[in-house]
């Protein structure tokens, strides 16, 4: 088996704080040699500005290529191509494409608006220069008219332009396999890298999730409400994490996103085995 790929994904640092522990991690992290590290725009509430300002000081001060998220849903056309030209300026070029929250047009500016993530991919093939990575969702998106129409336009944005989609978070590998033969079914033939979100918390997860139309099964829930201590769960959260990408890696994947929610310990923890583990079976 090859060693997989890997790219984590932050939110930009709001606090002092948060930026001090930030680097550090980031620093952990580059040490594991991953492909890209990934800062998400305006995601729970981060301002834009602050995803620009980050992306900048990772894109100068880290040896790892970073990856800017980039949303559309009720921007102007002529905003984002600025956004877009000074990343490129910068040296910036992965951008992750995305839709973001929908957002309410005042009715006389929505032409100017962009409305679905394949609206952006178009705008960045136009601007040209830049790697282009989507989102999936093995779940459904959970506004998709249907499964069919969300793997249509799953198609759709990949033949657009983009390279790569990266999916949602999902916590059995089944879910993920299932999904898959459906893409190729499609016939999609480029990467569906798997999104992994290491469970920091069984509860905040099972909450997010449930906002974000992903399932957390009720058998792994039970697993975490009957660890013990923190050091438990933290256990378990590493040997659900490894388990599940060594599932997928044995049906043939080879690179995973890890969502670290800034908790980099845990994914540095998950990385370091799917890392370890490689060079263990190389050696044997
Ligand atoms: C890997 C990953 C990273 C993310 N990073 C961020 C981030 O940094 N910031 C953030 O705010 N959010 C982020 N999100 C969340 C994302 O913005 C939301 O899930 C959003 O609701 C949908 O974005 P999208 O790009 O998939 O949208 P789209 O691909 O535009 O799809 C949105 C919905 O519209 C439907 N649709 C698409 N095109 C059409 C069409 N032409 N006609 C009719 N219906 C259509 C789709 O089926 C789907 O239901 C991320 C999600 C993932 C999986």
């Amino acid at each position: 088996m090859p060693t997989p790929t890997l790219s984590f994904e932050f939110f930009p640092p709001r606090t002092d704080a948060q930026t001090r522990r930030f680097w550090r991690t980031l620093g952990c992290l580059e040490t594991l040699q991953p492909d890209w590290f990934s800062i998400t725009y305006g995601a729970l509430g981060s301002a834009s500005q602050a995803s620009i300002d980050t992306v900048a000081q990772l894109g100068k001060d880290s040896s790892v290529p970073v990856a800017a998220h980039l949303t559309c849903a009720g921007q102007r056309r002529a905003d984002l191509i600025d956004v877009l030209q000074s990343f490129k300026s910068q040296g910036i070029c992965r951008i992750v494409a995305l839709r973001g929250d929908k957002a309410e047009q005042n009715t006389s500016e929505k032409f100017y608006h962009l409305r679905f993530a394949s609206e952006l991919i178009e705008l960045i093939v136009e601007v040209g220069g830049f790697d282009i990575s989507v989102a999936a969702y093995p779940e459904v998106h959970p506004e998709a008219e249907s499964a069919e129409t969300d793997m249509a336009l799953l198609k759709h944005k990949l033949d657009l332009g983009a390279s790569r989609a990266l999916t949602q978070f999902f916590f059995e590998p089944e879910v993920y396999l299932r999904w898959r033969d459906g893409a190729v079914r499609t016939g999609i033939d480029k990467p569906l890298v798997p999104g992994i979100l290491p469970i920091h918390d069984i509860n905040k997860i099972v909450d997010f999730s449930r906002r974000c139309g992903a399932t957390v099964p009720q058998f792994l829930i039970e697993r975490f409400q009957k660890c013990g201590s923190k050091a438990m769960s933290r256990e378990l959260a590493i040997e659900h994490a490894v388990d599940m990408c060594q599932v997928l890696q044995r049906e043939g994947v080879d690179a995973f996103h890890l969502y670290t929610l800034n908790q980099s310990d845990l994914s540095y923890e998950v990385a370091k085995e799917l890392v370890g583990a490689h060079k263990k079976r190389a050696a044997a």
